[in-house]
């Protein structure tokens, strides 16, 4: 009886099909082998077959051979290469075992491979090892062209985002979504939450990308998430973790974008607030950081208790089971803790005395706020109308973009006229219009930038009359602005000496005319110090 000749054929999806490797010219070479054997021939195609798979799940035909071969009706296989067996080392190994084990002779193009031999299975094994690598670069090379390709712009993979479709692999805005992207931001910066908007996009006919015309919650909150709009998308790659920030067409005007950015900080900082309310009140140590232990150096700490007396102590009291025995131990000899109220009392009513009556205080207020005023006033003036030409901007977009959507909508009802000349025309001014805007709005804030420390110093001066209408973090605020630290000596069990250190010789200045006959001569201020000492009595409450 004549022998057969198995023909396996099998070709890669992945790889363009190789001169001499089609799936007819590996049969016809079988064929010619079976002839040259003086054998019948079968062929076992597999086709065209993925090769990232590369086991026998995904090799029905293989899978059915070798069923054959272990019921040991097959003796003689053919392929053109071992690697059409299997690139994969598992799966090779496996059908090498069956194929040894049943004594199957494997022939190939160049002849017979005597599979047991141990030259040939070193051979083999490094052929796979091979087919392994090769894959493996492959997957690499993919890898790399596709992280290449998004360098270059492209997209991902995947749906686009709403507002977007895909161009030739790359984003490019799709003017029916965007309107309403714009729409979302601009409903989000004026205070509407994601509930409210789901219902207008509801109320305009709006479908998300699915076709779904009811929008879920967190749909639009990704949306106003999304970073596609400010006109970039990161992208991180898995395996090497790089990150590569890619431009794509902006949606939204960046100051837009800015006013949502805006208005989400506004509705965490009230979330915050809320949570703030209901913990314990954090109250602003007037003195913290500022006051020091003149014994061992180290801060005072205050601390707030409800139902007894607050104090100020010293920092080697807190560490002090912390560090003992460490390098940071610190012994210090103060006994007494301060009082909290009388001492935050007390270093207010000082520096307000001396800030009070500071000459160079008054100077540099007045070098600072008044010098600047018609500075200020111009600008302020300008700012005014910089702010109600943009707010009457932002109304005429806001028309515009109304008209556009209603001449959108009724375009879509009635086909027939063509109102895209008239829609276009309005896009065109919208957008010249929202450049406007851009441009205002910078402006803008390059002012508001230059005014705020001028404001602020205003209102400083202003307020200098009404000090102790400051809330305690103000309080906290002014005392740091002019005070560089605090030093407390316990002189004995009752007394303490506070040293208060100002920034600037604020202390007991005087101003003194050039010539008292002709103040218009000017002025020089004189005789300043930094240091205010005050001892007191701590320990009690503070009586004035
Ligand atoms: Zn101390």
């Amino acid at each position: 009886m004549k022998e057969t000749l198995h023909i396996y054929t099998r070709v890669s999806t992945t790889i363009q099909e190789e001169d001499g490797t089609s799936l007819d010219t590996q049969r016809d070479l079988g064929e010619q082998r079976s002839q040259k054997l003086g054998m019948k021939c079968q062929v076992w195609n597999e086709g065209s077959q993925s090769s990232s798979k590369d086991d026998l799940s995904n090799r029905p035909v293989l899978t059915q051979l070798l069923q054959e071969v272990q019921d040991g009706n097959v003796k003689h296989v053919y392929v053109w290469n071992t690697d059409r067996l299997s690139r994969n080392i598992q799966t090779w190994g496996l059908i090498r075992l069956i194929l040894i084990k049943n004594e199957v002779h494997l022939h190939t193009p160049t002849g017979e491979l005597i599979l047991s031999d141990p030259q040939t299975n070193l051979m083999l094994g490094i052929m796979s090892e091979f087919s392994q690598y090769d894959n493996l670069l492959r997957t690499e090379r993919f890898r790399l062209g596709k992280l290449q390709r998004i360098r270059d712009g492209g997209w991902k993979g995947g749906p686009p985002p709403f507002g977007y479709r895909l161009d030739e692999g790359e984003l490019v805005v799709e003017p029916k979504e965007s309107v309403w992207v714009v729409k979302i931001h601009e409903w989000y910066r004026d205070g509407l939450t994601p509930d409210e908007i789901k219902t207008h996009l509801m109320e305009n006919g709006v479908m998300t990308r699915r076709g779904n015309p009811v929008w879920s919650l967190g749909s639009i909150t990704s949306l106003l998430s999304n970073t596609h709009y400010d006109g970039y998308w990161m992208f991180e790659d898995g395996k090497s973790g790089e990150v590569i920030r890619v431009s794509c067409p902006r949606i939204c005007p960046p100051e837009l974008i800015l006013g949502v950015k805006n208005s989400k900080e506004k509705r965490t900082y009230k979330k915050g607030n809320k949570r703030e309310k209901t913990s314990v009140s954090k109250h602003p140590y007037l003195v913290s950081k500022l006051m020091k232990c003149g014994n061992c150096g180290l801060f005072y700490y205050g601390n707030i208790k409800k139902t007894q007396t607050s104090y100020y102590h010293c920092g080697s009291k807190t560490n002090k089971y912390r560090d003992k025995g460490t390098d940071k131990y610190t012994e210090c000899g103060t006994n007494r803790n301060l009082r909290l109220d009388t001492t935050e009392k007390v270093v207010w009513e000082e520096v307000k005395s001396v800030i009070g009556s500071s000459h160079l205080f008054k100077e540099t207020i007045k070098r600072e706020v008044l010098g600047e005023e018609r500075v200020f006033t111009e600008t302020k003036k300008d700012t005014d109308l910089t702010k109600k030409q943009i707010e009457r901007l932002e109304r005429e977009v806001e028309k515009i973009t109304t008209s556009i959507v209603n001449l959108t909508t009724e375009n879509i009802l009635s086909e027939s006229r063509d109102l895209k000349g008239v829609v276009k025309k309005l896009e065109d001014k919208r957008l010249e219009t929202e450049v406007r805007i851009k441009e205002l709005t910078s402006k803008l804030s390059e002012k508001e930038d230059e005014n705020r420390w001028i404001d602020w110093l205003k209102e400083y001066k202003d307020r200098l009359d009404k000090l102790d209408d400051l809330t305690p973090k103000e309080r906290q605020d002014f005392v740091r602005g002019v005070v560089s630290e605090i030093v407390v000596h316990e002189l004995d069990n009752q007394r303490h000496k506070l040293e208060i250190n100002f920034l600037f010789p604020y202390v007991g200045d005087r101003l003194e005319y050039k010539d008292e006959t002709n103040k218009s001569l000017g002025y020089e201020i004189k005789g300043g110090r930094n240091r205010k000492n005050k001892t007191l009595n701590l320990l009690k409450k503070f009586t004035s």
